[in-house]
């Protein structure tokens, strides 16, 4: 069976006391139970602190928003993912549309932060999504495969079951745009078939592949009922613990 998350994606939100409250509220109502993970991604100053509030429970965890290709080096204001482990975290996000869009990161450079994570057992979140004008013109089979080929598709077996992907539809992120639960399930089912053309079904059945853009407390239960979207990545609405919670139990 494959692993259910709800993972919630702050960005460039909260202070250290914000973080402290949040994930307290979280925890006080959140079911602490295995068949959901939670995962918190907090700004980068937090995640030690997020990582040990979290430390102890069954279901909960901690990861970093973005992490840097070099193990370590002259690279300043950057984190490398040994340090994102040495904080107690579990995961990061690799390829989020933000960090594609302002930062310039590219498919080769995706390629190496996942294989740096996977070396600093960090189970890397692997974002992909197309832009509104490839929706448009069809083409977005075409640019999420390319995104998977370029990036992930070089691992082994093993090292791919490690990994949980993200189908963020670019046009859906921060808009109140919400891809409708055809159009979620469309494209999970069609980035389950990449998966099983490359590693076949046993191993593309086990791994989690989460909806992200727009997912709120009213609409996560039908988009979580489609066959092949395994939970959410959960952008604004992961800001507001009862959302949050609500989200979470909408399985
Ligand atoms: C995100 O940033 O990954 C995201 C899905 O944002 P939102 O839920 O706000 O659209």
């Amino acid at each position: 069976m494959r692993k259910k998350i709800v993972a919630g994606n702050w960005k460039m939100n909260k202070t250290q006391e914000d973080a402290k409250n949040l994930v307290e509220a979280v925890l006080s109502s959140c079911k602490d139970e295995a068949a959901v993970t939670k995962i918190f991604f907090p700004p980068m100053p937090f995640l030690g602190m997020v990582s040990s509030l979290v430390q102890g429970t069954s279901s909960f965890s901690a990861g970093a928003q973005n992490c840097h290709y070099a193990e370590s080096g002259a690279f300043t204001g950057e984190t490398s993912a040994a340090a994102i482990a040495s904080c107690g975290a579990s995961y990061v996000l690799v390829g989020h549309s933000e960090r594609r869009q302002y930062f310039l990161e590219n498919d080769e450079q995706l390629k190496q932060k996942i294989d740096r994570a996977l070396g600093h057992s960090l189970s890397p979140i692997y974002c992909v999504g197309e832009q509104l004008a490839e929706r448009n013109n069809h083409h977005y089979f075409t640019v999420i495969k390319n995104q998977l080929q370029n990036s992930l598709f070089h691992l082994s077996e093993s090292a791919v079951l490690r990994t949980v992907i993200a189908y963020e539809p670019v046009w859906a992120i921060g808009t109140g745009l919400t891809a409708t639960p055809d159009q979620a399930q469309e494209m999970h089912a069609f980035i389950r078939l990449a998966l099983t053309e490359k590693y076949g079904i046993a191993v593309a059945q086990k791994i989690s592949v989460l909806y992200g853009g727009s997912c709120n407390a009213k609409n996560a239960k039908e988009l979580f009922a489609c066959p092949d979207v395994d939970g959410g990545l959960i952008g604004g609405a992961s800001l507001i613990a009862e959302d949050f919670v609500k989200i979470a139990h909408s399985f």
